[in-house]
């Protein structure tokens, strides 16, 4: 074998390293096999898990309790019919018709699909005193509930989209 042949092997064999591991970068995230829509029971998982079915950005807020950037997000200005669900299990949150245009950045509803959907926890974090709304099925932390909303509740779920699917109705 010549050295010109050698070269040419070890490049070869390079480049398939080079695009396995590039393949393994862009690896969709595995299936959430707890995802459902009308499985309603609590769902109680341990962050490990809930980091290996979450992609970053839903695990982020879901269950580190971030907050993604106002405005320039999913879900703000959408007006299509249908029902908003939990991106972490799918649980049915809100419905379209309680959606409404707040000037706030994130998408903002009067009132959850049904009263059990959610979960409410007093949130002292960043100097204020707030009320956290959680998925009634998994916990995962959605937004946060005010009192300045629209007729008839007058209430404002202010909520992440990240942490919305929408299903179209
Ligand atoms: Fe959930």
């Amino acid at each position: 074998m010549t050295a010109l042949e050698k070269w040419w092997i070890l490049g070869l064999v390079g480049c398939c390293v080079a695009c396995s591991g590039a393949k393994e970068e862009t690896k969709a995230q595995p299936a959430n096999p707890y995802y459902s829509h009308t499985d309603t029971l609590p769902l109680r998982l341990s962050d490990k898990v809930w980091k290996s079915v979450l992609s970053g950005g839903v695990y982020d807020i879901a269950r580190q309790k971030s907050t993604e950037q106002p405005f320039n997000n999913k879900y703000y200005k959408h007006t299509a019919k249908g029902t908003y669900c939990c991106a972490a299990c799918g649980h049915k949150l809100f419905k379209s018709t309680s959606k409404f245009a707040s000037s706030s950045g994130w998408p903002s509803f009067f009132e959850p699909a049904a009263p059990n959907r959610l979960l409410y926890k007093r949130d002292y974090t960043q100097q204020m005193e707030r009320v956290e709304v959680l998925c009634g099925r998994c916990t995962a932390h959605l937004g946060h509930l005010f009192d300045d909303g629209p007729p008839p509740t007058f209430q404002r779920y202010c909520i992440n989209s990240l942490v919305l699917d929408f299903v179209a109705q």
